[in-house]
């Protein structure tokens, strides 16, 4: 069964942890996250943007292979499923798919707009026990098309965000989605310590967790941060271990051909990313 992101996201903060979200592209990507979840005992986020869930032929059709898989493969530790960078019309669709978590990214939007949505979404989502994370302050780089410059948030907005009922806060900290520039000039963790302060026990997000460095994330968990979105690495080590399997020419030898042999390499790379993560963000043994 599916929850909400509520509960496991109040004992991460609590606990000093964060909690992964990784998400997913098609079968092999949601199966081997499950399975790495279960096997480290470790309750996780899996995130499906508006892109990846076109491409998997819409939200309906996600929130059933989840919610099969986790029956079928007897996935006993808490699995969310979050719409990630939701539009408002995504959020409803989502919301009516089956989804047990949405984002609504409002942060293109100005300020009294973003609220108004989000406030909206917010009613929804408590009526029927989803959790909802709501964003401040546009996260750089790109993301379905959607390019942001990597701002920073007003604190004093991101407060104004919290105190509508939402269940985790995205911030602009001077991250960014993808590979991170040579000139990247870090996390801007004054500004992170200004929003945990105003937002006190609200879960926060910390999106473009691919390339991070470790001891970033590790002080970033200590100053609030909850929940760490990954997706790029997952593809890169991906790409990675199936480039590999066919540069060395397997797929020519024997039934090397057969998807299953073809995907098993990449499929197996997200699980060792997905493992060091978690071990990383602290959620090992905390499902
Ligand atoms: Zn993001």
């Amino acid at each position: 069964m599916l929850v909400s992101a509520k509960e496991m996201l109040t004992k991460a903060k609590a606990g000093h942890y964060a909690v992964g979200q990784f998400n997913i592209n098609n079968l092999e990507w949601t199966k081997s996250i499950l399975l790495t979840a279960q096997e480290l005992n470790s309750p996780v986020i899996l995130g499906v943007s508006e892109g990846a869930g076109k491409y998997m032929c819409g939200f309906k059709t996600v929130a059933a292979m989840v919610s099969a898989m986790v029956d079928e493969l007897n996935i006993t530790v808490p699995v969310a499923l979050h719409l990630d960078h939701g539009s408002y019309e995504g959020a409803k669709k989502c919301i009516e798919a089956g989804f047990s978590s949405v984002m609504f990214d409002g942060s293109h939007y100005p300020i009294e707009e973003n609220i108004e949505k989000t406030k909206e979404l917010v009613a929804i989502c408590n009526e029927k026990g989803l959790s909802i994370e709501a964003e401040v302050g546009s996260i750089g780089g790109e993301e379905d098309g959607v390019i942001g410059a990597g701002e920073v948030a007003d604190p004093d907005e991101c407060k104004r965000i919290a105190d509508l009922g939402v269940t985790m806060l995205a911030a602009g900290i001077g991250n960014i989605h993808g590979k991170y520039p040579e000139n990247w000039a870090g996390l801007r963790f004054d500004t992170l310590a200004a929003i945990q302060e105003k937002t006190g026990a609200m879960p926060l997000v910390l999106h473009g967790g691919t390339g991070i460095p470790a001891d970033m994330i590790k002080k970033a968990i200590s100053l609030g941060v909850s929940k760490i979105n990954v997706n790029t690495e997952c593809q890169l080590s991906f790409a990675a271990a199936t480039r590999a399997y066919i540069e060395a020419g397997k797929d020519l030898q024997g039934k090397g051909f057969d998807p299953r042999k073809l995907l098993a390499p990449g499929a197996q790379a997200i699980c060792d990313t997905v493992k060091e993560k978690m071990e990383l963000f602290g959620s090992v043994g905390k499902a």
